[in-house]
């Protein structure tokens, strides 16, 4: 067993220290790995470990786009601390099953506290409020259209959407996050229940759209139900106007949902916080420390004020099921998920690691070397186009709004050169641009300057 281990031990450390060294941009195709597949393995005879170790490591090694390298200024997915690796194998050995607190009472209280930690910081009371780990953004965003539905339809949670006497809707701007889309279709509200409003020229939710579709569809005879505020939007890293949103919801008894999957992870600085002012008057959050908090995939969160509501929403009695423990919640009982796996330990583990200081030093570096990503591009002649302090810069360059060069020739030649990952978005709608987002702790200026050099020489004529 040792040896085993030993192997993964070993695979760890090399890939932390030589992932520089390492091309990080595969071109594979769908075919070469099918055939390595079928000519290496067939089930029938066991395959020596070590052997399979190494064949395995190999092809996650070269056909896999390593978003942990620094250089890889991605879309959300960090650089992992090795305290959340570890964690994760811990949680694959002991295995508990959080589904109910009595089978996992560490597990159980240790997420409890690492997400009253994020509550109070969210500005919520933790000792009102819930929280649970999900597998994602999209599935906290879910869990907060299923609880606001439930809070604002008494008949939805028995009668479903059947029950409900006229049609819901709810409004995310058009910078929001497309999983929206899918959560109308799985809820049953229908793609078509889903309001996009404008976003005004910084790209922020416009609110005077917002209330004219509000009043339309309230005209029409329709129920609004909820608004969907972003804070760090996918494409553009835009944090939306949160108060004056958090005042339209109150003025028209909505539920005020703060996705802030990539975002959220700001308020643990003091530098950042006030940009997410507003956020503390959400009905629930959705938070992901798989975005910005150096932790695996996946680990969403999702906040909550109404616990009437979030037990209402997910309740169930199964006789085979161990009984409550006395001040304890289980989560099956409390979210989506059943059977769950140990999903915060990574985080509490990253956290309690870095303590205070670590952490701001995490968000703040990040941070700087957005910072530092803009300033150096627009000495060398780009433009940026959005406006966030967060580190997600969206830029263009003359050349490329003249149409003499693509976005999309761009990307291909650097990821031909291997160097640098970048992204192109197109913004409201009608422009493309290129997108760079510093998601890894490990990023430094040389690294910018690699990027920026890349890209000047790709339009310099
Ligand atoms: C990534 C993201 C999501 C989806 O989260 P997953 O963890 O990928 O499921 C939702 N909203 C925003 C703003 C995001 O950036």
């Amino acid at each position: 067993m040792k040896t085993t281990l030993n192997l993964l031990m070993n695979e760890i450390d090399d890939f932390y220290r030589n992932i520089e060294e390492s091309s990080f941009i595969p071109k594979v195709s769908p075919t070469e790995i099918r055939d390595h597949l079928h000519s290496h393995y067939d089930f029938t005879e066991p395959v020596d470990f070590k052997k399979l170790f190494k064949d395995v490591a190999g092809m996650m090694r070269k056909w896999n786009i390593h978003v942990t390298h620094p250089r890889y200024f991605g879309l959300f997915n960090p650089a992992v601390k090795v305290a959340s690796v570890v964690a994760d194998a811990l949680v694959a050995l002991y295995n508990p099953q959080l589904a109910t607190w009595s089978h996992a009472p560490a597990a159980n209280e240790i997420e409890q506290f690492t997400l009253k930690f994020l509550l109070s910081h969210f500005g919520f009371n933790p000792d009102t409020s819930v929280a649970h780990f999900t597998t994602g953004g999209a599935e906290a965003n879910l869990s907060a259209v299923i609880v606001a539905l439930t809070e604002k339809f008494p008949d939805f949670e028995t009668k479903g959407l059947r029950g409900v006497p006229s049609q819901p809707v709810f409004y995310i701007s058009e910078e929001a996050h497309h999983s929206f889309h899918k959560i109308a279709h799985i809820t049953g509200l229908g793609r078509d229940s889903l309001r996009t409003v404008a976003v005004d020229s910084s790209l922020k939710m416009d609110s005077n759209d917002l209330i004219k579709k509000i009043k339309y569809d309230i005209s029409l005879g329709h129920t609004p139900f909820m608004v969907v505020g972003t804070a760090g939007a996918t494409s553009s890293g835009i944090i939306d106007e949160l108060p004056l949103l958090a005042d339209i919801c109150s003025e028209y008894d909505l539920w005020f949902h703060v996705d802030a999957a990539w975002g959220g992870a700001a308020v643990l600085s003091p530098r950042l916080k006030p940009f997410l002012e507003g956020i503390e008057r959400a009905d629930s959050i959705t938070c992901d420390a798989h975005k910005w908090l150096s932790v695996p995939m996946g680990a969403g969160m999702f906040f909550c004020r109404h616990q009437q509501a979030l037990a209402r929403a997910f309740r169930s009695t199964a006789i085979y099921m161990p009984q409550a423990v006395q001040e304890t919640s289980d989560f099956y009982l409390t979210s989506i998920q059943w059977s769950r796996r140990f999903i915060g330990l990574k985080l509490f583990m990253t956290l309690a690691e870095l303590g205070r200081d670590g952490i701001i030093q995490l968000i703040n570096h990040q941070t700087a070397m957005g910072e530092e990503l803009r300033d150096l591009l627009r000495k060398n002649g780009w433009a940026i186009i959005n406006d966030t302090p967060l580190p997600l810069v969206c830029f263009t360059h003359e050349r490329i709004d003249k149409g003499e060069i693509s976005t999309r020739f761009i990307i291909d030649r650097l990821y031909e050169e291997q160097k640098v990952w970048i992204s192109e978005t197109c913004l409201m709608d009608k422009m493309t641009v290129l997108r760079a987002c510093i998601t890894n702790y490990r990023t430094q200026q040389r690294d910018i300057a690699i990027l920026v050099d890349e890209l000047n020489k790709l339009v310099c004529r």
